[in-house]
């Protein structure tokens, strides 16, 4: 039985790849300091043959003393207002946190994922963003301390693996929802059903024409997984190239909610991206992965497995 350590284990994104890799008869070492994330997204686990969490802070050095195949480094606040709340933690979970996590794979001799993101692109001069887009990024801007510190960790992913021959890949992930997710934690979608589900206003930022592409959570997790198992090593890009203006968003959770809110518009954030979406020709090719579930399906998804007194919060 593989053993797969997961940093971030008990997040979002993290406690559904838990999941799906104890489906697939793996054991997980879930290592997560519950920053932002919570043991209610990992406490319907209850195989201690098979899942351990150990409640570490991956910014201080740390080692598992047992054999590792693979490593998934998912530990960092994700949403703005996390990162906004907490600018030095990020730049040193990005940089100490992942330093010290490549180490352990390096240690293990395991094959090393760590989960990037979209923003290393900042501002799409190029659109779609292929992953040969180098990206256009304000560094001091208040969103720099999430971005640079991603673009720094995928340096170091590199570098560890041109260097030290760590096996590594690098996964480009777009914006992606589901159960889970905090109803306060900032994010269109979360904020959008918990709005529309107590009938209060929906709040879009700007005008609402600036474009998003949302990928389902159980489409990324397999994506995820099949990269991690590919051993393949420059970054993917790995989303749902759907993409929807901010205000078709807010059109579509009021269809699945079945809601009477209005929509109300409020100033843009600072450095927001006024577009985004993935370009996924290498997924397909690399992977044979493309997403499987459209919007409107994984918004119904998601209310029917969150629940809705959840989603409200
Ligand atoms: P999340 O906040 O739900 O999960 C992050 C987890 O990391 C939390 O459980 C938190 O407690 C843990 N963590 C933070 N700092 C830590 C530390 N110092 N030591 C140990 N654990 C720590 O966020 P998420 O949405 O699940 O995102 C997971 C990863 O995926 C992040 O790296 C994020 O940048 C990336 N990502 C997510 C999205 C998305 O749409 N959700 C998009 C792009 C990239």
């Amino acid at each position: 039985m593989p053993t797969c350590l997961v940093t971030g284990g008990a997040g979002f994104l993290g406690s559904h790849l838990c999941d799906e890799l104890i489906a697939r008869g793996h054991r997980v070492i879930c290592v997560d300091n519950l920053e932002t994330g919570s043991l209610v997204n990992i406490e319907h686990i209850r195989d201690p043959d098979r899942f351990v969490h150990l409640n570490i802070d991956i910014i201080e050095p740390y080692y598992v003393d047992e054999p590792v195949d693979f490593v998934y480094h998912l530990a960092s606040p994700a949403s703005p207002i996390d990162y906004l709340r907490l600018p030095l933690h990020t730049l040193k979970v990005g940089s100490y946190g992942t330093h010290h996590t490549l180490g352990l794979a390096k240690a293990h001799r395991a094959r090393f994922l760590i989960a990037s993101t979209s923003e290393v692109y900042g501002d799409p001069h190029v659109h779609p963003q292929p992953e040969s887009y180098w990206g256009h990024v304000n560094p001091i801007g208040p969103r720099g301390v999430y971005d640079e510190a991603k673009r720094y960790a995928e340096a170091l992913t590199m570098a560890y693996h041109r260097q030290q021959g760590v096996d590594t890949a690098i996964i480009r992930i777009f914006n992606t929802y589901g159960a889970r997710m905090r109803p306060h934690d900032g994010r269109a979608i979360p904020t959008f059903l918990r709005q529309a589900l107590a009938n209060r206003p929906i709040t879009v930022f700007g005008d609402g024409s600036q474009t998003r592409s949302f990928c389902y959570v159980s489409d990324l997790i397999r994506g995820m997984i099949a990269l991690s198992e590919s051993g393949y090593h420059d970054p993917v890009n790995v989303g749902n190239p759907d993409e929807f203006t901010l205000l078709e968003l807010a059109k579509a959770v009021l269809e699945v909610t079945g809601s009477q809110s209005e929509i109300v518009f409020e100033a843009l954030p600072i450095d927001d991206p006024k577009q985004r979406r993935p370009e996924i020709a290498l997924a397909r090719d690399l992977l044979g992965w493309s997403p499987q579930v459209a919007l409107i399906d994984g918004l119904r998804r998601t209310i029917e497995s969150a629940g809705v007194e959840t989603l409200v919060g």
